[in-house]
């Protein structure tokens, strides 16, 4: 009887939040499997300088989920945080991306996101180390992305990792720039190679007057402390005319090219198709 009003409680609490929590229990379970069944796959996506010349690429981890097809990374990776396995996971991407590139005649850089889990768990520094010495890919043509989340936490362990990998020849991006709570002083704690402007001020460039004054400001900054800047989300020509007047280095975003396989992209890359299929 107990248990029948337990169960009735439980009912009368039953919430949104309730299937949600299932919900994420379910693909929670899902990720374990899906690295060694092949679901994922790396996209990748333009980096240009503002005249359009394509300089890199960045890579971006999908998630084609059996039955629910496409699952977001924004709403997968924290969950392979959360348990642990975006160290393998992200391990993986880097592996994929290195190797793409290094199969590249054109020796573009490649961007890989990292997890503050990775840096903060793993042995990141001699996994990074041995995927570049397998794949011969040289260390300058690496780019990491890290948010600010990578410096909370263990600020000294992450620092010492993040100079170590400059010392390598990688050079480390700081993502999302302007969203978090500290990026400035961020700026002040690390020598960081290049800063990418979010995509919220870019996409409100047209309708915030503010938008466009914070980007300045951020141009600016960047200017003074000698790092080059990238504005994410670049979808429009006004956006794109917007920040190569205001001397914005490189842009990404749809206006450039969306996130895709590579082989959509294999001109810029400067493989031809006959190249790639009897490589
Ligand atoms: P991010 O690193 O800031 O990546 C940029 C995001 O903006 C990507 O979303 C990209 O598809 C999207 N984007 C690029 N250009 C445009 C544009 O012109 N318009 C619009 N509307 N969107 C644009 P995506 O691929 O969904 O990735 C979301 C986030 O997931 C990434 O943000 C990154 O934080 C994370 N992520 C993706 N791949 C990885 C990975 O391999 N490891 C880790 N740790 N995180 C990853
Ligand atoms: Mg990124
Ligand atoms: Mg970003
Ligand atoms: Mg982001």
């Amino acid at each position: 009887r107990a248990k029948r009003e337990g169960r009735a409680r439980v009912r009368f609490f039953e919430s949104e939040t309730d299937q949600e929590l299932r919900d994420r229990r379910l693909l929670q379970h899902d990720l374990r499997q899906a690295l060694e069944q092949n679901q994922f796959l790396v996209h990748f996506q333009p980096q240009a300088r503002m005249d359009g010349e394509v300089i890199g690429f960045e890579a971006l981890l999908r998630w084609n989920h059996p039955t629910r097809g496409f699952v977001p990374p924004d709403r997968f990776i924290p969950l392979a945080e959360e348990n642990g396995l975006i160290v393998q996971i992200g391990e993986w991407v880097l592996r994929e991306a290195c190797r793409e590139a290094a199969s590249w005649p054109r020796p573009l850089q490649v961007a890989v996101n990292l997890s503050p889990v990775q840096v903060q768990a793993g042995d990141l520094e001699r996994s990074i180390h041995q995927i570049l010495l397998e794949t011969g890919l040289a260390p300058t043509r690496l780019e990491v992305e890290i948010t600010e989340g990578v410096l909370i936490g263990d600020f000294t362990r992450a620092l010492n990792l993040l100079r170590r990998l400059k010392a390598l020849g990688i050079r480390i991006a700081m993502d999302d720039f302007g969203t978090g709570y500290s990026s400035l002083s961020y700026l002040q704690s690390f020598p960081f190679d290049k800063i990418k402007i979010d995509r919220s001020f870019i996409s409100n460039l047209e309708a915030t007057p503010q938008s466009a004054e914070i980007v300045r400001a951020v141009l600016s900054l960047a200017h003074a402390l000698n790092i080059p800047v990238i504005a994410e989300g670049v979808e429009t020509e006004a956006q794109r005319a917007f920040l190569a007047r205001e001397a914005c280095e490189e842009m990404q975003g749809y206006l450039v090219g969306r996130p895709d396989l590579i082989e959509r992209y294999l001109d810029l890359v400067g493989v031809t198709v006959e190249r790639r299929l009897y490589a």
